[in-house]
């Protein structure tokens, strides 16, 4: 298959073939004639299946002659920092044609953002709340052909659905609604019941499957090493590029520190950072002048960087489909990546909740110098619930887990911190 028969005309067919594309990914080859057909859609793509440009081609092409005389789209983000990366990209593929792109988050100056609409806009890139406030200043959205809700599980998750509620009825009746998402959860379900008229559903990928291309790990550690043993394995593998998950802001900024202690180059997003601060941060990252990323779920979601080769996680996420999103940062669009677990005693049952949902095992190793204290026994009364819990369904787990060991030859390689 290739992007031509898709029905792509010449201009975009140059700018896939200058961005080095050779052939349409899964979700690209099936979309892309159903957008074109003016069908509803409802698919379930990960990150980093090329889902932008399943739904973005065939919508430049349909408004290439618009002349930004009206908004003819409106495509809806999680979050800024997706916002940002859809626009590029759409920019990147209109860029032999004539199309308006704006982009509409906050932190923007409103007044700039009215003005730019009324000077003509053919796609409008968004993030919900900020929509919702165009629209109550009058934004006229009465030539909408198509609506795009992009990472639809993630916006929910955010608590947009009232910033939905509100935008959607202002829609032209016949309007077009493509939705992703990464997950196909009860709340993405309800919502599509809500928005979507005789959609037709695109499976990319088994149901909240990990990408295969992914290999996948986790170290069993104590909760106080977890720090010393993150910044073991990114110094002694060499990592160049390596985005680390904590599952809250506060061991977001711990672990920054940490890691600085033992001379890496870290940088940090979460939710108390500025717009701006998140946007230079991630920058830096991309150009290689920080090794490694500190992120929480929320603040890391639409981060596109190409070819990142490792994720670790710091910390397992609260919610076991925020693993998928995670690691799906790496192993982008058919490459290989690692997607390294760093788990505690209190972690031990829901890495068991993640495997159940991605459908396969995680091997478990310790690493020579990191291995848990055998003595340290999690006494609380969760301990007891979960373990209760987990029995009813695992009927077959075996009385004592050994661990495999790694780097059993070699000694541990010592950094900064031991110097101290
Ligand atoms: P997305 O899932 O839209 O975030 O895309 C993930 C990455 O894959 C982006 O860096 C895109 O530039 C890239 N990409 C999208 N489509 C293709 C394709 N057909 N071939 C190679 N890379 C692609």
């Amino acid at each position: 298959m290739s992007f031509k028969k898709l029905g792509l005309i010449e201009p975009l067919l140059l700018a896939i073939q200058e961005l080095g594309y050779k052939e349409p990914t899964t979700i690209q080859q099936r979309a892309i004639p159903l957008v074109m057909q003016k069908k509803d859609i409802f698919a379930t793509a990960q990150t980093g299946t090329g889902k932008t440009a399943a739904f973005s081609l065939p919508m430049i092409q349909r408004f290439r002659k618009n002349n930004a005389q009206n908004i003819k789209a409106l495509i809806l983000s999680p979050t800024r920092e997706l916002a940002v990366q859809i626009e590029q990209d759409i920019k990147n593929y209109a860029k032999h044609l004539d199309i308006k792109t704006l982009l509409l988050v906050s932190g923007k100056d409103i007044n700039t953002q009215r003005k730019n609409i009324r000077a003509g806009v053919d796609i409008i890139i968004a993030t919900p709340g900020r929509m919702v406030e165009m629209i109550e200043q009058n934004t006229d959205l009465s030539h909408l052909e198509i609506f795009v809700l992009d990472e639809a599980d993630r916006m929910l998750d955010m608590g947009f659905v009232k910033e939905i509620r509100k935008i959607h009825p202002v829609l032209p009746k016949n309007h077009q609604t493509l939705l992703f998402s990464a997950t196909f959860s009860d709340k993405v379900r309800k919502l599509s019941k809500l928005i979507l008229k005789k959609p037709v559903f695109i499976e990319t990928s088994k149901k909240n499957s990990t990408v295969d291309t992914i290999n996948q790990i986790a170290y069993m550690v104590d909760t106080d090493k977890k720090a010393p043993l993150c910044a073991y394995l990114i110094g002694s593998r060499n990592f160049e590029q390596v985005l680390v998950f904590t599952k809250t802001k506060q061991s977001a900024d711990f672990l920054v520190d940490e890691l600085k202690k033992d001379g890496l180059k870290v940088g940090v997003i979460h939710g108390d950072k500025t717009k701006a601060n998140r946007l230079k941060t991630l920058t830096q990252f991309r150009e290689g002048k920080i090794k490694v990323l500190v992120a929480t779920d929320i603040a890391s979601r639409g981060l596109d960087i190409e070819e990142l080769p490792y994720v670790i996680n710091y910390e397992l996420p609260s919610v076991p489909e925020d693993y998928v999103h995670r690691v799906g940062r790496t192993g982008r669009a058919g490459r290989t990546g690692e997607a390294i677990s760093l788990i505690d005693i209190y972690e031990k049952y829901d890495i068991k909740d993640i495997e159940k949902v991605i459908g396969q095992k995680i091997p478990k190793e310790t690493v020579e110098g990191f291995e848990p204290d055998p003595n340290i026994r999690r006494k609380d009364v969760d301990e007891v619930k979960l373990k209760s819990e987990h029995k009813k369904t695992d009927k077959k787990r075996p009385a004592k887990k050994v661990y495999k060991k790694v780097n059993s030859t070699k000694k541990r390689k010592t950094t900064k911190r031991d110097a101290k």
